[in-house]
C-alpha cells in the first residue's frame, strides 16, 4: 500500500497527536533520549522501524505494510547481504523436527505460504527437492519423529539402504540402517527471496532505508533510534530483527542468549556431461551422525555440503569470509563416504556464514523488558529462514497487540 492509500485509509488527520513521536517523520526535530512514562499501546496504525532485512525483519515489515501500517524497513547493507544470515544462495525446508512438533506444524503452513506467494509474486522462490535424512541405526528418537509427522500429516517414507541405493545409486550406504525421506521438503532461493521480500515491502507503501541503527539508550517509550552514518528514524514501534547483531546491540539482554558460531559451507562442481548431483536427480540431505547436510546443485552454484558442530565465534561485521582448510578437509572426506563420485571435483564456490543460536534453539520473540515499543525478532538458531512468512506475521500482529500463537509464544520469550 502506498503511503497515500495509507494516509487515506487511516485518515490523514490521525496527525502529530495519534502517531506521537512519529509524527515529526524520519531525521526531523526529535531526540533519541527516551522518555520513562510507560504510555504506548499497540494499535494497527502508526509508524513502524524494522531493523533488520533478513527473513525476521523482511517478513515481519511485509505483514506491517500490507496491513496498512507505516513501515520503514531500514538494514546496514541491504536486503540478502553477504553478511546476512538469511543472505545465502539456498535455505531448506524440511518437516521433521525431532519431538518439537510446533516447528513440524510451523514448517507445513509455512510451505503453503511460500507457496502462495510464488504464485502471487509469479516468481520461483521454491525448489521441491526433497530430502533424506540418513542414520546408523533406528533409534526411539526416528520413531518420535515418525510419530510427529504423522500426527501434523506431513508426509515422509521410511527407506532401506537397497531402497535409497536403488533410487540414488550416486549416493553409497555403508553404515546406513534407514533413511527417512521427506518428498514435500524444499530448498528455497533465499537470497532471491530477501531481496524480493524487500521490493514488496516497498510496493505496499514501506520504505527501504540503507542505514546502521545504533544501539538505543534509556526505557520506557523510545520516541527513535540513531543512525550511525547520522540522523534518526522516528517511529512509533520498533523491531529489531537484527540477527547475530542483536547481542552486541542489547549485550545485557542477549549478550549470553545468543551465541554466534562460524559456518563454512562448500560448493562442489559437479563432473563435466554429469547430472546425477544437481536437482532434481539427488535430494537434499543430511546425517547427523557425520555432522553434515547438503543439497545437489541449484541454479548451478555447486553441490553444496555444510558440516557442522563448529563453535568458534564470528563477527558478523568485520571477519573475513575465507572458508577454514579443516572444514574443507570434512566435506571432503564426507564426499569420499557418501558420494564418490563427486569427491575429486575441484571447489567452485564457498560461504563462510554464521550463526545466531539460542540454547534450546527456540526463537526469540518478545518485547524488549525495558521498552513498551520495541520487540526483538531472532535467536533463528540454524532454522528459521524456512518459518519466515508464519515468523513475520506472528511479530506483526504481536506489535499490533495481538498474540497469534499464544500457546507457542511461551517459548519464545525473553
Ligand atoms: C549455513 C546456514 C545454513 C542454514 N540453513 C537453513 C535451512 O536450511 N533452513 C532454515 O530454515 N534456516 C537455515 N538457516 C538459518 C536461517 O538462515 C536463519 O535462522 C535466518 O536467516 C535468520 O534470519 P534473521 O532475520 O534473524 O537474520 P539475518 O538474515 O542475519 O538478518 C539480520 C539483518 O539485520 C541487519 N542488521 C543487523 N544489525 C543492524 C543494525 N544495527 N542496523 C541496521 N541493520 C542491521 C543485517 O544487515 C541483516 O541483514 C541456516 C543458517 C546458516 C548460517
Amino acid at each position: 500500500m502506498h503511503r497515500r492509500t495509507f494516509l487515506a485509509r487511516t485518515g490523514a488527520a490521525l496527525g502529530a497527536a495519534a502517531l506521537g513521536p512519529a509524527a515529526a517523520g524520519a531525521g526531523q526535530g526529535a531526540t533519541s533520549t527516551s522518555r520513562t512514562s510507560r504510555q504506548w499501546t499497540a494499535r494497527t496504525s502508526g509508524r513502524i522501524i524494522v531493523i533488520g532485512a533478513g527473513a525476521f525483519g523482511g517478513w515481519t515489515a511485509l505483514h506491517l505494510a500490507e496491513s496498512g501500517m507505516e513501515v520503514v524497513l531500514v538494514d546496514a547493507y541491504g536486503a540478502g547481504s553477504a553478511r546476512a544470515t538469511s543472505g545465502g544462495d539456498s535455505r531448506g525446508l524440511r518437516f521433521a523436527y525431532g519431538d518439537r512438533r510446533m516447528y513440524t506444524e510451523m514448517a507445513i503452513q509455512a510451505k503453503t505460504r511460500w507457496e502462495d506467494r510464488q504464485t502471487q509474486w509469479e516468481t520461483g522462490l521454491m525448489l521441491t527437492t526433497g530430502r533424506i535424512s540418513l542414520y546408523p541405526e533406528s533409534t526411539p528418537a526416528l520413531e518420535t519423529i515418525q510419530d510427529v509427522l504423522v500426527e501434523a500429516g506431513a508426509e515422509f517414507e521410511l527407506l532401506t539402504p537397497e531402497e535409497i541405493q536403488r533410487r540414488w545409486p550416486q549416493m553409497t550406504v555403508e553404515g546406513v540402517e534407514v533413511g527417512l525421506f521427506e518428498p514435500g521438503a524444499t530448498a528455497i532461493r533465499a537470497n532471491t527471496a530477501c531481496r524480493l521480500i524487500a521490493r514488496k515491502v516497498e510496493e505496499a507503501g514501506g520504505t527501504l532505508k540503507i542505514g546502521q541503527v545504533e544501539p538505543p539508550r534509556g526505557e520506557g517509550i523510545l520516541p527513535g533510534v540513531q543512525l550511525r552514518e547520522g540522523g534518526e528514524l522516528h517511529g512509533d514501534a520498533f523491531v529489531f530483527a537484527c540477527g547475530s547483531w542483536l547481542p552486541a546491540l542489547f549485550p545485557e539482554l542477549l549478550g549470553d542468549r545468543i551465541s554466534v558460531p562460524r559456518r563454512d559451507v562448500f560448493f562442489f562442481g559437479p563432473p563435466a556431461g554429469d547430472p546425477r548431483f544437481s536437482f532434481p536427480h539427488l535430494p537434499n540431505f543430511s546425517e547427523g551422525s557425520q555432522s553434515v547436510y547438503g543439497f545437489p546443485d541449484l541454479d548451478g552454484f555447486g553441490f553444496k555440503v555444510a558440516p557442522f558442530g563448529g563453535l568458534d565465534p564470528f563477527d558478523p561485521d568485520r571477519d573475513e569470509r575465507v572458508p577454514a582448510a579443516h572444514w574443507l578437509q570434512r566435506a571432503r572426506r564426507y564426499l569420499a563416504l557418501r558420494f564418490p563420485g563427486i569427491m575429486d571435483q575441484p571447489l567452485v564456490h564457498s560461504r563462510v556464514c554464521q550463526l545466531e543460536n539460542t540454547d534450546d534453539d527456540h526463537f526469540i520473540i518478545d518485547r524488549h523488558p525495558a521498552w513498551e515499543n520495541v520487540w526483538i525478532a531472532g535467536g533463528g538458531s540454524g532454522h528459521a529462514f524456512k518459518h519466515g512468512p508464519i515468523l513475520g506475521e506472528i511479530v506483526a500482529t504481536r506489535v499490533q497487540g495481538q498474540d497469534m500463537v499464544p500457546e507457542w509464544s511461551p517459548h519464545w520469550a525473553l
